[in-house]
């Protein structure tokens, strides 16, 4: 029986298998242990060690001069946008992507940036399909000042963004005077399901903000990265929204360690959902590149998600007729095989 203030989670009885997102996951025992024993210090006053000593370590890995540590991959996305573009003018970016859809209109509510949106498939970004829509500058229309890529897609079911297309584009960026922003939230997914370095994604950008609360299983934070003058006028727009954060080494303790420990990991998250989407055949709209798996149904999202949940399994609805399953450092081999089995019993 649980007692107040408990979870109510009966002993005997198999806790849930959680496929809503990878942000589910809770810090490890280890983790844990790296957040308590942390060095920190006021970081408002650039004075926690951990804290800088996380954002030197991810500039290094994407060959940036510097990092910012930030609360969320939302005010991430939201500072670099607002370095790269002035109020008035515009970022290009999918149509299905996150700072358009799951940020609460963040570019227009917050700094007078429009959006313009490109179709894609599976919104994989395909320079062809961006390079007409860019206004060029004149006295006439709208500036063009940013192409926004997310890196793995959301939406798109974890889709990897091919190098080489991110390498055509930077050089378009560079003829067309254009600035070039990753939405790095699973970045760490695309570089091990490819083999592609985090440098060579570097190169491509002039920021990227990356989570350490996806995959990598952090409780909190994101880093941003890019030029030593853009990370000091993103110090200032942190603090404007409300980001200046304190002792925050005992989060940044949690990013050094998921960054040491839990990235070359991802591959099991990845080969978990391929499992997943191998039992469920008929419905899967994606074969899984990464470690999220979308299903399209012929009935009601939202009614195989209550009885999947009756069965221990939690998915979420990201349309009438859609599930997402995202696999994480908290699902196991069993955990995957034991969804795989209530979803395809449900789906018969
Ligand atoms: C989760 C996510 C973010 C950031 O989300 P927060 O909840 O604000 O940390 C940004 N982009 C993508 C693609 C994401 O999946």
């Amino acid at each position: 029986m649980a007692s107040a203030g408990s979870p109510s989670v009966a002993v005997g009885v198999t806790r849930p298998v959680d496929l809503r997102s990878d942000t589910v996951t809770k810090p490890t025992a280890a983790m844990r242990r790296a957040m308590a024993e942390a060095e920190v210090g006021d970081d408002v006053y650039v004075e926690d060690p951990t804290v800088n000593a996380l954002e030197a370590e991810v500039a290094a890995l994407f060959g940036h001069e510097a990092a910012l540590f930030v609360p969320s991959g939302t005010m991430g996305n939201q500072i670099c946008l607002r370095l790269l573009a002035e109020p008035g003018q515009e970022i290009l970016c999918d149509s299905d992507a996150h700072i358009v859809t799951y940020e609460m209109g963040a570019a227009a509510a917050l700094f007078g940036l429009g959006t313009r949106t490109v179709l894609g498939a599976r919104g994989r970004f395909e320079l062809d399909a961006y390079v007409p829509q860019v206004r060029p500058p004149d006295w006439h229309t709208v500036r063009t000042a940013v192409i926004a890529v997310e890196n793995t897609h959301n939406r798109g079911g974890g889709s990897v963004q091919p190098i080489e297309e991110l390498k055509a584009l930077r050089a378009h960026a560079d003829e067309a005077d254009l600035s070039l922003h990753c939405d790095g939230a699973r970045i760490w997914n695309a570089h091990v399901a490819t083999g592609t370095g985090l440098a060579e994604y570097g190169a491509v950008f002039d920021t990227l903000s990356v989570c350490l609360s996806k995959g990598l299983g952090a409780p909190v934070g994101s880093v941003i990265v890019s030029s030593s003058d853009r990370i000091a006028a993103a110090r200032i727009l942190r603090k404007r929204l409300g980001g200046g954060m304190r002792q925050a080494g005992i989060l940044a303790a949690a990013g050094r360690h998921a960054l040491h420990h839990h990235i070359e990991r991802l591959a099991d998250d990845h080969a978990r959902a391929r499992t997943l989407a191998a039992a469920l055949p008929g419905v899967v709209v994606n074969d899984p590149e990464t470690n999220i798996v979308v299903l399209e149904l012929d009935g009601d999202a939202h009614a195989l998600a209550a009885a999947a949940r009756d069965d221990g399994v939690l998915v979420s609805v990201v349309s009438p007729t859609r599930i997402r399953l995202v696999t994480h450092l908290d699902v196991d081999d069993d955990g995957a095989d034991r969804a795989a089995g209530v979803l395809s019993g449900l789906l018969d």
